[in-house]
C-alpha cells in the first residue's frame, strides 16, 4: 500500500493499523498514532468531520462532472461534507464542535467514540460549540440541535461578541437562545482560554466577507500539540499574521483551500477573488513544509475546486509539494 492509497483509505474512514510503520511510514505522524492505544491516559485530538465549502459537495443542482463524483463519494458511504472537527478529549468524555455545518446530521455520526452516543441519547453531545462565522456553512447547523431536532440543552456556543449578538438577536437562533438550549459566550481574541482539563483554544480575528458578524480561526492547544482551523479568509495578505511565521510556530495548520485557480470563477480577476488560491497558499507555505515540522492541511474546497479529485493533476502536485488535502476521518492529537 503506497501513501496515497493509505491517505485514501483514511479517506474512507478505513481504520488505521495500531502500529505506525510499513505503507504508513511516509504518512504525518499524526495521522498514523493510535489514538487512546496502549497510553495511559490519550491525548484530545481533532478529528475531521467535513471538507467542503459552505454548500457541500455536490452542490444543489451542479451536475459537473466534480459534482457527480461528489454524488458517487456520498452512495459509496465516502461523502465529502462541510468543513467541520470534532475535538475530543476521550479520557475525560468531553465533545466539541467546531462550526455546525448544513451536514451536522450525517457529519457527526463518524465520531467514533462510544461515549458520544451515550452523551447525544441524554440530549447534550457537545460540551461546546465553537463557530468562526456566520456564513450558512459554519452555523447553521445548530437549527437542528432545537425542538424539531435533539433538543440540546444549556450547550455554550464559543465565538466572538459580534457572533454571539447576531445570534442572540436573529430568529431562529434566539429562540434557541431563550429557550436555554444554546448559551452563546463570547470569547476575547488573541488570548488562551481553557474550555477543558487538557484543552485551550485562541480565537485569532480574519479578515472575510463579514456581512453579519465577525470572523475567527481557533487554534486549538492540548498537552502535546497545537492546530490552527482558519477554513475562511479573504487574502492572506489582508491578514494582521504573518502566514510562514505564525504556521511555524503550529504542529498542524487546517487552512482554506476554496479554489484551484482563477478559471474556477469565470469573469472574476485574482482581485476580487474572496479566498487565497491553493497555489498561493502553497508557495507562501512549501519552505515551513518543506522543514517537516508543520503539518498544513487543506480544506473548505469548492465544489468547482479540481483538488477535489483524488486521481487528477492537481492533487499530484499537492502531494508532491508535500501539502494534505483535508478527509472525513483524519484525526490529529493534540
Ligand atoms: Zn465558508
Ligand atoms: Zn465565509
Amino acid at each position: 500500500m503506497n501513501r496515497r492509497d493509505a491517505l485514501r483509505l483514511m479517506s474512507a474512514g478505513a481504520i488505521l493499523p495500531a502500529v505506525p510503520g510499513g505503507a504508513l511510514a511516509g504518512l504525518p505522524r499524526s495521522l498514523v498514532q493510535p489514538v487512546g492505544a496502549g497510553a495511559p491516559r490519550a491525548d484530545p485530538y481533532a478529528f475531521v468531520l467535513g471538507t467542503a465549502q459552505d454548500a457541500g459537495f455536490p452542490q444543489v443542482g451542479c451536475y459537473t462532472d466534480l459534482c457527480e463524483l461528489g454524488r458517487e463519494l456520498h452512495a459509496r458511504g465516502e461523502g465529502r461534507y462541510v468543513s467541520s472537527l470534532a475535538v475530543i478529549d476521550p479520557d475525560a468524555d468531553a465533545y466539541f464542535l467546531v462550526d455546525a455545518t448544513p451536514d451536522i446530521t450525517r457529519q457527526i455520526d463518524l465520531i467514533d467514540e462510544p461515549g458520544f452516543r451515550v452523551r447525544a441519547a441524554e440530549r447534550r453531545p457537545f460540551d461546546g460549540i465553537f463557530l468562526t462565522h456566520a456564513h450558512i456553512g459554519h452555523y447553521t447547523g445548530l437549527a437542528v440541535l432545537g425542538n424539531e431536532g435533539i433538543g440540546v440543552s444549556d450547550t455554550p456556543v464559543y465565538c466572538t461578541a459580534a457572533m454571539a449578538d447576531f445570534l442572540a438577536s436573529n430568529e431562529p437562533w434566539a429562540f434557541m437562545v431563550r429557550q436555554g438550549r444554546i448559551v452563546p459566550t463570547p470569547l476575547a481574541t488573541d488570548v488562551w482560554h481553557r474550555v477543558g482539563d487538557r484543552l485551550e483554544v485562541q480565537l485569532w480575528p480574519v479578515p472575510h466577507r463579514d456581512e453579519f458578524a465577525d470572523t475567527v480561526g481557533f487554534v486549538f492547544r492540548g498537552p502535546s500539540r497545537t492546530l490552527l482551523f482558519l477554513p475562511d479568509i479573504d487574502d492572506w495578505r489582508a491578514w494582521e499574521r504573518d502566514l510562514a511565521t505564525t504556521v511555524t510556530a503550529l504542529d498542524v495548520a487546517l487552512l482554506d483551500a476554496s479554489f484551484w485557480s482563477l478559471d474556477e470563477l469565470p469573469g472574476r480577476t485574482i482581485d476580487d477573488l474572496p479566498h487565497p488560491l491553493i497555489g498561493q497558499t502553497m508557495d507562501r507555505l512549501q519552505d515551513v513544509v518543506d522543514r517537516g515540522e508543520t503539518e498544513v492541511v487543506l480544506t473548505h474546497l469548492n465544489n468547482s475546486n479540481p483538488a477535489l479529485d483524488p486521481d487528477g493533476p492537481e492533487r499530484a502536485e499537492i502531494d508532491r509539494r508535500g501539502f494534505v488535502v483535508a478527509r472525513e476521518g483524519m484525526r490529529f492529537g493534540l
